[in-house]
């Protein structure tokens, strides 16, 4: 019999968020052992419900769901993420300049197919949530991470950025807010991330799953609202202020100059139209979603959960020897530094795997999100305040335990 491996498209391609330290976590829970994971930004199985109404809209709509949609999504979702648009500024934003799509996921990967060629660079920044690495390969294209600085708040590095645009450069990502650091980045940076785009022809691709979760009284800007002149790709969705990650709820938006992008936006209709439409239920809830009073804001206030949470993760880190954190401002990760030289850590999936075997606590390791260096792993601190302490309190054991060894 022959043997089926998997395919050559796949080499290089990782996703290490639910890889082999996660594949390890459930053996380890096949055998009976509870373990807390801490590997997925997923609200609703923390105790994070979703709002009332949405959940009921969802319901009320069961039946006038059963069909298939137009290909972008149907009409009240649309209408509604381009009335968001509206209010936040974007420019040139049509009704048909919207897709939706099971998650943002399904959207990060379409978006790469429709564009790259083999050898064409897309600029990813670094650390990165990884599937936008991963769906550059997929896609045939060769991501190019450019530095997130931690000592400059994990703003990007616009040295470094300039430093890697080659003649094969088709396009930079930005994730803002940022997972897996937190970061929210000021406008200066943004506008001069524009300005390397626009000298450089490159089309923006900037996920902001996350700027509805933006703490300290801040403010998210969309780079798409500072661009006007560029070919500007946003990408956003419910799973994270809506806490319905299992309703695969996601859309994009095209903004800006779109002359000299004719060709692949009908790349992007036909990627649509291959895959019929995304999930028609979850597209009903978005109008009622996106109307109004958010929802998540009284979680990011002092006294709300994630504020709270925010702050206890964020000191207890700091406060142990040898890990330090940039405070994060926006969504619900951290991503500590660990003093590698202190604890003799020289590899990083590894330090994940002994505290998960130690501990029984899941985290991902740097290089999960493609940072180069063994020295950092991510914290989703979105358990309740219980399970956070005893994270933290392992935290410190096993840093202290490995200081001792
Ligand atoms: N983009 C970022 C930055 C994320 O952190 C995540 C999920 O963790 C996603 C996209 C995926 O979102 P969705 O649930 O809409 O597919």
């Amino acid at each position: 019999m022959r043997n089926f491996e998997k395919s050559n498209k796949l080499d290089g391609v990782s996703y290490d968020v639910r890889g082999p330290v996660l594949e390890e976590a459930d053996r380890m829970q096949e055998e009976g052992i509870r373990i807390l994971k801490l590997n997925t930004g997923n609200p609703a199985p923390f105790g994070f419900d979703a709002p009332n109404e949405v959940v009921r809209d969802m319901i009320m709509n069961v039946r006038n769901s059963e069909g298939y949609s137009d290909s972008k999504g149907i009409f009240s979702a649309r209408k509604a993420i381009e009335q968001y648009c509206q209010v936040k500024g974007f420019p040139n934003v049509t009704i048909n300049d919207i897709y939706t799509g099971n998650g943002v996921s399904e959207l990060i990967s379409m978006c790469m197919q429709g564009l790259l060629n083999n050898g064409d660079e897309v600029l990813v920044p670094m650390p990165d949530y990884p599937l936008w690495t991963a769906s550059v390969s997929l896609a045939g294209g060769n991501p190019v991470h450019y530095i997130c600085d931690e000592q400059a708040e994990w703003n990007p590095d616009i040295d470094d950025i300039k430093a890697k645009v080659t003649p094969n450069t088709k396009a930079i990502v930005l994730i803002n807010p940022n997972n897996p650091t937190g970061a929210l980045y000021p406008k200066e940076i943004l506008e001069q991330i524009v300005e390397i785009a626009r000298q450089n022809d490159l089309i923006i691709f900037s996920d902001e799953i996350y700027d509805r979760l933006v703490m300290d009284g801040l403010t998210h800007i969309p780079i798409a609202t500072l661009a006007p002149d560029l070919f500007v790709v946003t990408l956003n969705g419910l799973s994270k202020s809506h806490r319905v990650a299992g309703f695969r709820c996601g859309w994009m938006v095209l903004s800006g100059n779109k002359k000299h992008v004719k060709g692949y936006i009908e790349g992007l209709n036909m990627l649509a139209s291959m895959r019929l439409c995304s999930n028609v239920l979850s597209q009903q809830i978005i109008q009622t979603a996106l109307g109004g009073y958010q929802s998540v804001d009284d979680l990011l206030l002092p006294g709300g959960r994630v504020y709270e949470q925010r702050e206890f993760i964020y000191n207890a880190i700091n406060d142990i020897p040898g890990l330090s954190a940039v405070k994060p401002k926006a969504a619900f990760y951290i991503f500590p530094k660990i003093d590698v030289e202190r604890f003799n850590i020289y590899d990083d999936e590894k330090f994940v795997l002994d505290f998960l075997h130690e501990h029984h606590i899941l985290l991902v390791h740097g290089g999960g999100f493609n940072w180069t260096q063994p020295d950092h792993f991510r914290i989703v601190y979105l358990p309740k305040m219980e399970d956070l302490k005893i994270t933290a309190n392992k935290c410190r054991k096993f840093h202290t335990d490995k200081n001792k060894r």
